[in-house]
């Protein structure tokens, strides 16, 4: 799930009908500086220039204190900033202006989980399906509640759960498909990077390698790597370009931008043949990112390409929507090993 920033415009009516003609003049220069402020900040985060765009928002914020559109996106710049803090006051009062932002609602809540207020979180993602019935994020954010509701209860022991969906997340996250795997063996991996500074690609190549040398280590699934394109079964793509989410274009909404991208072929219950796009960028600030981040992000698409489809509702789980997230680690939890091992059971 990534988490958009939204495309409404903020609400700039005048709070004044004076008659007084000065008066006039400054509410609607105001409101045009915020309206020119909220314009150029938009288009600086449709290139992903968050910091910048923060800035802008800032200035709209002194200006216009009063408008919900301006918090939201102030609020999302600094979620991708990673200031979770900020984040949280900013979507709070987002929310305080205007009561029914529903994706308002779902990055709170998002964020509350990040910082691990699990009370905070159901509760936001409860208002969230409250706001929207139809919202198609609806069947994830009930696992999530699901989830977050039974954390909160006192924890039965192991034996008397037998076998809980919490050691899994099987039936989430292949809800849909056919639960379709590879019968190949090897799976045959062609690597290829597309760089600006060549001398990262080895280093590069060692964590990809690594993140198929873990899922290969916890199944039984084997992976060789061919220096023919046109002999694998699995593309693998690393590149330093953003990402753009193609599934999101031409909507009225922001371009976002991805870690990774995943596609699969299917025949009958057979995965015939992947590609696995990444790029190194950071989603928040275009540097390169750190080596665990990529790791992470390698592991959540070969989790993908390896029939995993949808996303797991635990924030410590390599599948996790969010897998930038702070409590995804860049290894596999037992939870990512049982589900594909349940997938690839005979
Ligand atoms: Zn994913």
């Amino acid at each position: 799930m990534n988490k958009p920033f939204t495309s409404i415009r903020p609400l700039l009516a005048l709070l004044f009908l004076l008659s007084i003609q000065v008066a006039i003049a400054q509410t609607s220069n105001t409101a045009s500086q915020v309206d020119l402020l909220f314009k150029e900040s938009y288009e600086l985060m449709n290139n992903h220039r968050f910091f910048e765009a923060k800035t802008l928002l800032e200035k709209a914020c002194a200006l216009d204190p009063q408008s919900a559109s301006v918090h939201y996106n102030l609020a999302a710049c600094y979620e991708k900033l990673g200031n979770t803090a900020k984040a949280i006051s900013e979507y709070l009062n987002a929310l305080e202006r205007n009561p029914h932002m529903p994706q308002a609602m779902l990055n709170l809540a998002a964020c509350y989980q990040n910082e691990e207020n699990n009370t905070l979180a159901l509760s936001y993602y409860q208002k969230f399906l409250q706001e929207t019935p139809n919202a198609k994020d609806r069947p994830f954010v009930q696992a999530l509640i699901a989830r977050l509701t039974k954390e909160k209860l006192p924890k039965t022991p192991i034996s008397s759960q037998g076998a809980s969906s919490d050691q899994d997340y099987f039936e989430i996250v292949t809800k849909g498909t056919s639960q379709a795997r590879w019968q190949t063996h090897p799976i045959k991996v062609y690597i290829f990077q597309t760089l600006a500074n060549q001398k990262q690609s080895s280093g590069n190549y060692e964590i990809i390698v690594a993140a198929f040398k873990e899922w290969s280590d916890a199944t039984k699934l084997s992976f060789s790597f061919v220096q023919d394109k046109s002999k694998a079964d699995i593309t693998f793509h690393l590149t330093d370009s953003p990402l753009k989410d193609a599934a999101n274009l031409g909507k009225g909404r922001p371009e976002e931008f991805k870690r990774g991208l995943t596609d699969i072929t299917i025949k009958g219950r057979t995965i015939t043949h992947g590609t696995i796009t990444i790029s190194s960028k950071s989603l928040s600030n275009q540097s390169l990112v750190a080596e665990d981040e990529l790791k992470k992000s390698c592991l959540h698409e070969i989790g993908h390409v390896l029939g995993l489809s949808g996303h797991s509702p635990n924030n410590h789980d390599v599948l996790f929507a969010i897998p930038d997230s702070p409590t995804v680690w860049p290894v596999l939890s037992k939870r990512d090993k049982a589900t594909i091992n349940r997938l690839y059971a005979d």
